[in-house]
């Protein structure tokens, strides 16, 4: 008998600054049916806030931003498992992480996945969620 690993979904990373994060709420309750169509990874906070307002979500929690979950959703794009990022930063505020974001939103463009920095963009995003699938 052969033993293949269970099938997994495409998958989407929703992060948020903290000055974001209730924006990133709103989307993804207003959004709650196209995400889960998703297996969705999120760092820490953005996580567990997201859980709080919308428990039924599938949202793995990865490290928090600052404490290197950046990273981790960034190997996760370059593994090809994170098939599209949803990211509403914070254009404002100074981060101590900012080198992580940076090379985050790098491995985006480099591994060519839909990338949504603001509300605007995810909207037109989630709007159209083949576009996720549309990646190598
Ligand atoms: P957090 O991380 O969801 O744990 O706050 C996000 C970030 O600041 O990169």
């Amino acid at each position: 008998m052969t033993i293949r690993p269970a099938p997994t979904r495409p998958a989407l990373a929703l992060v948020a600054h903290d000055k974001k994060k209730d924006d990133l709420v709103a989307f993804a309750v207003s959004h709650q049916a196209k995400l889960s169509e998703f297996d969705l990874f999120a760092t820490g906070t953005t996580g567990s806030r997201i859980l709080a307002a919308a428990p039924d979500l599938p949202v793995a929690r990865l490290k928090s931003g600052p404490l290197g979950g950046d990273q981790q959703i960034g190997a996760l794009i370059a593994e090809g498992r994170v098939k599209g990022l949803i990211f509403f930063v914070d254009p404002l505020t100074p981060m101590p992480h900012d080198v992580d974001v940076k090379a985050l939103m790098r491995l985006g463009a480099l591994y060519d996945i839909p990338m949504a920095l603001n509300r605007a963009t995810a909207e037109l995003l989630i709007a159209h969620p083949d576009a996720f699938l549309q990646t190598t």
